[in-house]
């Protein structure tokens, strides 16, 4: 049996997180009008559904794990807490969410001397968390087309290649009158986030200079042209990616006591997501306690970790300017959710304690070991989801979890986007600028056996015989 759909709808405002000025959701806006700062999206009925208990939350949230009506099956399964304005047939479902949690293996967290998991959200359609958000956008933003009569929407954005697969991979599900373009960061996207968009029939535009340089241009554009911007900029993405912080909790039966989250910080959206959804969940009693939530930034492009080292008193925010990094879809000078962070680890400190929120640097070179040492315990970390290990590691190191406490690393995207990475790290072929020294016993290289022209003297028998020879030679078979 299908469970119903949602009733309860709520009245969704953007507010400035600078000014305070609210702001309908009958046009996209990215910015505030008056002040030009960030926007949060926020249901000003959200106060209503405290009338129902955590515990009945509870109990509604896992009997609609079950269901099998599309619209609830991904991340409007939390329909009241995500943006419950949008009718069930606006809603674009392809699979998102309820990615797997994966305990590492036992010999992995030996290694490490943690107790953790891999959450892997590169397990999503495009693979990577970024379907959460576009699911969010493309639902509302379908709303938008049908009750406002749009016959041409042009969606923008800029990427460091997740996004844009993603964007571009709901605008082709959506169709007309949705169109995508994204504009890239030339030279700066894996081969496979290149070739996502392209397959999904995107207009891709490339430009010299890094992701922080594209941001720059879309910005401009949607502050001047009718296009629809896919950043994180635009609320309803961060939205989406509060279904993260939700499954985790649901996952681990809503009790969130001697639990660390671990992800890596790029535009600072998935880590705003993530303090914005467990303050919900907590707000409305679902869970009691807020998981601690360290952020990971590499050495090469650390605004956050920088921000947040410094004592409160001198504390300054300022844009670094980025080196590069293997963790390249967080390599962000300047991120653009950072005053939502600001935001919230206020009130996130306010109820977790001082040490509820922590952001921890890590080298280009712990992320490397970190992905390749996971991925040969049987994970799929991508770099991020590397970087996340390191962070953990670095953590430990600095005495920052103990040995009660379990943690939940965000592998963000599937790490075969990555390989790239990987084949440079087997190969030493790394660009120096990353600093990254391979260590020999995490290389690993295809060995040929037998080469095309001692392959032609042998003929078929031949073949086989010689290559057993020669495998039983290299393996050291002993004849049975
Ligand atoms: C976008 C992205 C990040 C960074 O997330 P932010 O929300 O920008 O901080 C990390 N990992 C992957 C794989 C990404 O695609
Ligand atoms: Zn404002």
């Amino acid at each position: 049996m299908s469970a119903q759909f949602p009733s309860y709808r709520g009245t969704m405002k953007y507010r400035c997180l600078s000014c305070s000025s609210t702001y309908g959701i009958d046009s996209l806006l990215y910015t505030c009008p008056e002040c030009k700062s960030v926007l949060m999206l926020e249901d000003t009925n959200f106060s209503s559904l405290r009338a129902r208990s955590g515990r009945e939350w509870r109990e509604l949230f896992d009997a609609r794990a079950a269901s099998k009506r599309t619209a609830l099956r991904g991340i409007f399964r939390f329909y009241e807490l995500m943006a419950p304005v949008v009718e069930e047939q606006d809603i674009v479902y392809l699979g998102e969410g309820n990615t797997p949690v994966v305990e590492a293996s036992p010999a992995l967290q030996a290694k490490v001397g943690a107790r953790f998991a891999f959450k892997n959200d590169g397990q999503n359609p495009s693979a990577s968390f970024k379907d959460r958000g576009m699911a969010c956008a493309f639902s509302y933003l379908r709303a938008l087309v049908r009750l406002q009569g749009w016959d041409d929407v042009l969606t923008v954005c800029a990427s460091t290649g997740d996004t844009s697969a993603a964007a571009a991979l709901y605008a082709s599900y959506v169709g007309a009158p949705v169109k995508s373009v994204v504009l890239l960061p030339h030279g700066k996207v894996t081969p496979q986030q290149l070739a996502q968009p392209l397959g999904s029939g995107a207009t891709v535009l490339e430009l010299p200079g890094v992701f922080d340089d594209c941001m720059k241009v879309v910005e401009f554009l949607a502050d001047h042209y009718r296009v629809a911007l896919l950043n994180s900029k635009n609320s309803w993405r961060i939205l989406g990616q509060e279904s993260y912080p939700f499954e985790v909790a649901q996952w681990y039966d809503w009790n969130m006591e001697n639990m660390c989250i671990f992800v890596p910080v790029g535009n600072a959206g998935n880590i705003t997501a993530m303090m914005n959804g467990f303050l919900k969940l907590h707000y409305l009693g679902i869970i009691e306690t807020l998981p601690r939530l360290f952020g990971v930034q590499s050495h090469h492009a650390d605004p956050v970790y920088r921000y947040y080292a410094a004592p409160e008193a001198t504390r300054e925010y300022a844009p670094v300017k980025v080196q590069p990094s293997v963790a390249q879809a967080a390599m962000i000078g300047n991120p653009v959710s950072f005053p939502r962070v600001q935001h919230l680890v206020d009130r996130y400190k306010a109820i977790g304690g001082e040490r509820s929120f922590q952001v921890i640097q890590v080298t280009e070179q712990a992320i490397m070991d970190a992905m390749l040492e996971a991925n040969r315990h049987g994970h799929i970390a991508c770099t991020q989801g590397g970087e996340c290990l390191a962070g953990l590691q670095g953590a430990k190191a600095l005495g920052l979890v103990d040995e009660s406490e379990f943690s939940v690393l965000d592998s963000t995207a599937h790490a075969l986007k990555f390989m790239d990475f990987q084949n440079k790290y087997f190969t030493n072929s790394l660009d120096a600028a990353f600093g990254v020294t391979p260590k020999k016993e995490l290389q690993n290289a295809p060995e040929l056996l037998l080469t095309e022209a001692e392959s032609a003297t042998l003929g078929e028998s031949g073949f086989v015989l010689e290559s057993c020879r020669r495998i039983a030679e290299r393996l050291q078979l002993s004849e049975k």
